[in-house]
């Protein structure tokens, strides 16, 4: 996906602009590529992000350690605010720095904005954080009747690389 140049969007039919997403996002590990679309509009002070995409994950299951696929799914909508001083931490007045710490996320005016790496961020964010194979699953099993179905594989360590990648 192209950045696009903020200034640009105001010129844009409705000031908007819609992306269709159909691929893989770097340093995301997904077995299908991610599809669905970004939406971004213009509107004055803010841009108004919302987004919609879906891929399949490979995951662990934390009790039973069997991998499993699990459809990974965002659909939501963020407001980013357009600030001359974004990035810029000295010399705020007193009001504005309780004022920054409400804003979720800001861009400069006449900066871009990066489809890719919103819907990257929006995508960790839905990464679960307790997986699991079953809401029943019973753990490793001692018996003898389900131990050697589904071998670990070298998946484990694309799934480490992905660990490792979550924020927090
Ligand atoms: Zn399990």
């Amino acid at each position: 996906m192209d950045a696009i140049y903020i200034p640009q969007l105001t010129k844009a039919p409705e000031r908007t602009e819609e992306i269709q997403v159909k691929e893989f996002l770097p340093g995301l590990e997904t077995l299908t590529p991610v599809r669905g679309r970004v939406r971004v509009q213009h509107h004055g002070n803010y841009l108004e992000v919302s987004g919609q995409a879906e891929a399949i994950i490979t995951c662990t299951c934390n009790r039973c350690l069997q991998q499993y696929n699990h459809r990974l799914t965002v659909d939501t909508k963020e407001i980013i605010w357009l600030d001359e001083t974004a990035n810029q931490t000295n010399d705020l007045p007193l009001e504005r720095e309780v004022a920054m710490e409400d804003l979720v996320e800001t861009l400069l005016p006449d900066g871009y904005f990066y489809p890719t790496e919103w819907l990257y961020e929006q995508m960790c964010l839905e990464l679960p954080q307790r997986q699991l194979c079953d809401l029943n699953c019973p753990g490793i099993l001692t018996s003898d009747t389900e131990s050697s179905d589904q071998p670990v594989d070298n998946r484990w360590a694309s799934l480490e690389a992905i660990k490792k990648q979550l924020p927090g």
